[in-house]
């Protein structure tokens, strides 16, 4: 940890997933980067609260978090290899249980594999070979579609990696920091901080819950982002290969309805749920939240398990239902806001798209 320096060719907000990966992308670049977060390290935010999943349906196919989320899962391979960071590579089973949503079996088969291309196969299967590839899935399921390229990651050890990884190519990182404002001209940038001034030539910001009142701050206006609360019950003896989920798609919610999530240290996660919070500070959670979990998730599979542990998240909810990431070219500033669920797999390429328009700044 450093002090803030007085200036830096680049200023990032925010030590989540993506400002790492976006410090982590631009520290090859012969730069000063200077990387300031509120609180007293790394992946304490957003980051903090996920569902380890890197993702492959996103919906709709053409939103840009969708299209990210598909770049950024093809990264991740590599990514993990070069930090030395777990990644446990598996296919999606999305189940039905009752023959009257075999139709909709039908559609969302053909739909997938309009909307996902060459790079993920998608394969629909009777319930008895689906049974062949995940053992522990409940008699009752009838068929369902087997989508290849989903993956789940060790993300504790992605961010610290993400952050000594860039330390060690020269990012200084100050952590207890509180950007409070700013100012610029036409060259620089100052933010106003709580621990000082830091003059920056670029700054992004990558706030995450707090990416609105930032992006104000720097002279653009996208509202305060609304925070959705996220449950995950944790199991241990559920020892699921895939992550299993039902059928239909939410196709027009604002979540993509959960699953059960093999993680990489041993347990199965269920959920994330999804529900309006009064605050962003606000991560409560009440007996009907896992009671919804267990009424969704508990009939997919032959077994129960043992509940562990319960934790909670709360995304930042953009208003456009969208990443809204643009570049300020005025006041040389990127925003990176309402970056929600599938954030953490879209990190990779958020951080390529930065690099892009990094690029088109020094033009
Ligand atoms: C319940 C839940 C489950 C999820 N599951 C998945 C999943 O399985 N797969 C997936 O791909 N995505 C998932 N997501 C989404 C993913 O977690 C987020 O998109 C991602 O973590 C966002 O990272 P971030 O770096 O943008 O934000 P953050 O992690 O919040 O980082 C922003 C940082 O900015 C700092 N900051 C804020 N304001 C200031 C300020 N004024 N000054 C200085 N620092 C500031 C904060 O302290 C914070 O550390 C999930 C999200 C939730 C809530």
């Amino acid at each position: 940890m450093h002090e803030l320096p007085p200036s830096a060719d680049i200023a990032i907000i925010g030590a989540g997933v993506v400002g790492l990966a976006v410090a982590y992308r631009l520290s090859s670049l012969g730069k000063s980067i200077v990387v300031v977060d509120k609180e007293m390290g790394p992946g304490k935010g957003v980051t903090a609260g996920q569902a380890n999943v890197i993702h492959v349906i996103q919906l709709p196919f053409g939103s840009l978090k969708s299209r990210l989320a598909r770049r950024g899962n093809l990264m991740y391979d590599d990514l993990c290899k070069e930090l030395g960071v777990r990644l446990s590579r598996m296919p999606a089973i999305l189940v039905v249980r009752r023959w009257l949503t075999t139709p909709a079996l039908l559609a969302t088969y053909a739909y997938l594999k309009m909307g996902l291309g060459k790079d993920f196969r998608v394969r629909m299967m009777r319930g008895s070979r689906l049974r062949e590839i995940e053992p522990l899935l409940a008699k009752g399921v009838i068929g369902g579609l087997v989508v290849d390229g989903y993956g789940t990651v060790d993300v504790r050890a992605l961010v610290s990696r993400l952050a000594d990884a860039s330390a060690a190519r020269g990012v200084e990182f100050v952590f207890g920091c509180r950007v409070t404002g700013a100012e610029s001209n036409d060259e620089v940038t100052t933010l106003k901080t709580s621990c000082g001034e830091l003059k920056a030539s670029l700054v992004i910001n990558a706030a995450g819950l707090y990416s609105g009142e930032v992006a104000a701050v720097l002279g653009s206006d996208h509202g305060e982002l609304k925070p959705g609360l996220g449950v995950m019950a944790v199991y241990s003896g559920l020892p699921i290969h895939c992550i299993v989920a039902p059928l239909p798609l939410a196709v027009r919610s604002r979540t993509k309805g959960g699953a059960l999530i093999p993680a990489t240290d041993g347990t199965t996660i269920a959920g994330p749920t999804l529900r309006a919070t009064g605050s962003k500070d606000d991560g409560s959670y009440v007996e009907d939240d896992l009671s919804r979990l267990e009424a969704k998730f508990h009939p997919l599979l032959a077994a129960e398990g043992k509940l562990v542990r319960v934790y909670t998240g709360i995304r930042p909810l953009s208003p456009t239902k969208d990443f809204i990431i643009e570049l300020d070219r005025h006041r040389r500033v990127v925003n990176l806001v309402g970056i929600e669920s599938p954030g953490l797999t879209a990190a990779p390429a958020i951080a390529e798209m930065v690099e892009h328009m990094t690029e088109e700044t020094n033009r």
